[in-house]
């Protein structure tokens, strides 16, 4: 690869991500917090996210690079507190190239139970993974609710796991992927299922979920498509989709 290619992809990397902000503030994933990062496309050690602002906000010059190694940034600037809930699962999953975290208050009841979220509908089949709890006072008797430490993060991502989304307990979720697109997508259809449960059981009857062979042909069914929500969410939020997908998988 050319160094101009390499910066090309850099610049492609950077514009996607202000894209996913977008995207998932006009999705309500985000308000005035939460974040989004993405594994750098030259070096795995290297992560992108915003400097400390509203999503919704966020612009190109506001994208920082860090270390996945100790979760700090590049250079002068500051990022999120919570920065190394990214970093943590970078260490830990090499093949995750993107890493949500919200405070979506439709996932935070079922944190607040210990019920996890199961995939109803094949939409939201990358749950099959499982949906692990993530209980904070396990891990600290800091009383924050936030996982500010490189320590926290190890722990954090101890508890993700192999899965794909892991809840927090009084505090939100992460959700991970092997691509910028499919952690949008991932990270809205979370809230989706959420969504079905909630309905379902107000039918009065345990639903039927979907069985290990629906699911893993369904998550691969829909990663194959990933390209056509980012086009549509994208177009929603007045930002160009790119039309390629080079960078992702
Ligand atoms: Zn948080």
């Amino acid at each position: 690869m050319s160094d101009t290619e390499a910066g090309d992809l850099e610049t492609s990397h950077v514009r996607d991500l202000v894209t996913a902000n977008r995207i998932l503030a006009h999705h309500r994933v985000f308000d005035a917090w939460g974040h989004i990062s993405i594994r750098s496309p030259h070096d795995p050690a290297r992560f992108f996210m915003s400097t400390s602002r509203a999503p919704a906000l966020v612009v190109e010059q506001d994208v920082v690079e860090l270390n996945v190694d100790t979760g700090e940034v590049v250079g002068e600037r500051t990022s999120y507190a919570e920065r190394h809930i990214h970093a943590g699962i970078y260490r830990r999953r090499a093949n995750i190239q993107a890493v949500v975290h919200t405070h979506s208050s439709g996932l935070i009841p079922f944190g607040a139970v210990g019920r996890p979220l199961r995939a109803i509908a094949h939409t939201d089949a990358f749950l099959i993974d499982g949906c692990p709890m993530f209980e904070i006072r396990d891990e600290t008797d800091d009383h924050t609710m936030l996982v500010e430490s490189s320590q926290l993060g190890d722990a954090l991502a101890r508890r993700l796991g192999d899965a794909a989304i892991v809840l927090m307990r009084g505090h939100g979720a992460t959700v991970v992927a092997p691509s910028l697109r499919e952690v949008v997508y991932r990270a809205i259809y979370a809230s989706h299922a959420a969504d079905l449960e909630l309905t379902v059981w107000g039918l009065g009857d345990a639903p039927r979920y979907l069985g290990e062979q629906e699911a893993r042909a369904a998550a691969s069914a829909i990663a194959a498509t990933a390209q056509r929500p980012w086009e549509l969410w994208s177009a929603q939020v007045g930002r160009p989709a790119n039309g390629k997908d080079r960078h992702d998988r």
